[in-house]
């Protein structure tokens, strides 16, 4: 069938739990590849450079964006970050599914750079739930939780800019529809219009 992999965009407002829906669907898709993307951030507690991102100064970001090794880039609050070209070809290329987990404006550069890209949002049952998940971790102060929520109704407008809607209720069944969503992908004529190509060349040479 299809040798290329899919190029999966994965997006969703902050607190809203992508992050744990991917590492589920993850786990049970071995080919898939989770493409780690360069920031200027600084490391968190518990991050890896080249594990969760490649960690850089805003110069070597800024040469890697020059010397167009990046697919898509984006400034998200006050930081920079990008998806190395190269990987995701080289496993795309090799029939590897690739994910990116990126916010809105970097997937919207993937969408005009890749019209085969599959985009798919992460919605929170409703927004109420959304804002109890934020409060819940219990560790920020009213005005960074009012904050967040502010940038999560923002980054929600985007939602019907791309192809599917995840609903994370549960981890399970968020993971499970993501599932479905690429398995649905996979056998769109379009996705298997190469496939397609060698079947009726083979049928027409035979019946020549
Ligand atoms: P965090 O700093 O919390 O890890 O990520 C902040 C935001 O940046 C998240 O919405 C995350 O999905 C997004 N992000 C992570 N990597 C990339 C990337 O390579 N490109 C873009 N455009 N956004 C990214």
């Amino acid at each position: 069938m299809n040798k290329r992999g899919l190029l999966l965009v994965f997006s969703g407002p902050s607190g809203v739990g992508k992050g744990t829906v991917l590492k589920e669907y993850l786990q049970s898709h071995p080919n898939t590849a989770f493409s780690v993307s360069a920031t200027t951030r600084k490391p968190r507690e518990g991050e890896i450079h080249g594990q969760h991102y490649y960690f850089m100064d805003r110069q070597a970001f800024d040469r890697l964006v020059e010397n167009g090794g990046l697919l898509e880039h984006a400034e998200f609050a006050g930081n920079c970050y990008g998806t190395p070209r190269e990987t995701v070809e080289r496993n795309l290329e090799k029939g590897i599914d690739v994910v990116l987990e990126i916010e809105v404006q970097g997937a919207l550069q993937v969408k005009e750079k890749c019209p085969d890209a599959l985009l798919v949002f992460v919605m929170p049952p409703s927004f109420e739930e959304l804002s109890r998940r934020l409060s819940g971790r219990g560790t920020e102060d009213a005005e960074t939780v009012r904050r967040r929520l502010s940038n999560a109704a923002r980054e929600m407008q985007a939602a019907k800019q791309y192809d599917y809607i995840v609903v994370n209720q549960t981890v399970e069944d968020a993971a499970s529809q993501l599932e479905q969503i690429v398995n649905a992908a996979k056998h769109t004529a379009k996705y298997l219009s190469e496939f397609i190509d060698e079947v009726e060349y083979d049928a027409e040479t035979c019946c020549k």
